[in-house]
């Protein structure tokens, strides 16, 4: 179910511009909406929205205003990876990359080349057929997102 955007927007637009896949349409100073068929229920509009004017997938709850800096982020255990780069294909705002080598012996390993773009989806631990991804707080990713 599509997150959706309630009569107290007042069309600032910042849901729109943090959309990782251009669900929100709408015009400056208008009431927004948003296409459930693209939305991929992120919750990052919810995260910027300063009206709190938009409702989470399960409708009932609403989606809070948090500062970037919050959102959490994805916390890698190498120990299990097989270097697939499922998880980087997958990150729709393309901030993963794969590395080269790494002491485990790898070939290529994941990292969050651009933190600064990543939407907290978890596209990228859903999409991981080994478990080596969880969404942390940033105080539990700092360490491991370098
Ligand atoms: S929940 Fe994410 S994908 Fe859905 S409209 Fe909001 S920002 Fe876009
Ligand atoms: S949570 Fe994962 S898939 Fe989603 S934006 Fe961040 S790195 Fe990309
Ligand atoms: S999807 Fe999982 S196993 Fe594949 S490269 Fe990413 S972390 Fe490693």
């Amino acid at each position: 179910m599509a997150y959706s955007i309630m009569d107290a927007c007042i069309g600032c637009t910042a849901c729109s511009r943090v959309c990782p896949v251009a669900a929100i349409a709408g015009e400056r100073n208008a009431l927004h909406k948003i296409n459930p068929a693209r939305c991929i229920e992120c919750g990052a509009c919810g995260r910027v929205c300063p009206k709190t004017a938009v409702r989470d997938d399960l409708g009932a709850e609403v989606a809070k205003l948090l500062p970037r800096s919050l959102w959490k982020k994805p916390v890698f255990d190498l120990s299990r990876c097989i270097s697939c780069a499922g998880c980087a294909e997958k990150c729709p705002v393309s901030c993963l990359t794969m590395g080269k080598g790494e002491p485990g012996g790898l070939e290529a390993y994941p990292a969050l080349s651009a933190p600064e773009k990543c939407v907290s989806c978890g596209y990228c631990a859903f999409y991981c057929p080994m478990d080596c991804i969880v969404i942390a707080a940033p105080a539990a990713s700092l360490g491991e997102a370098k």
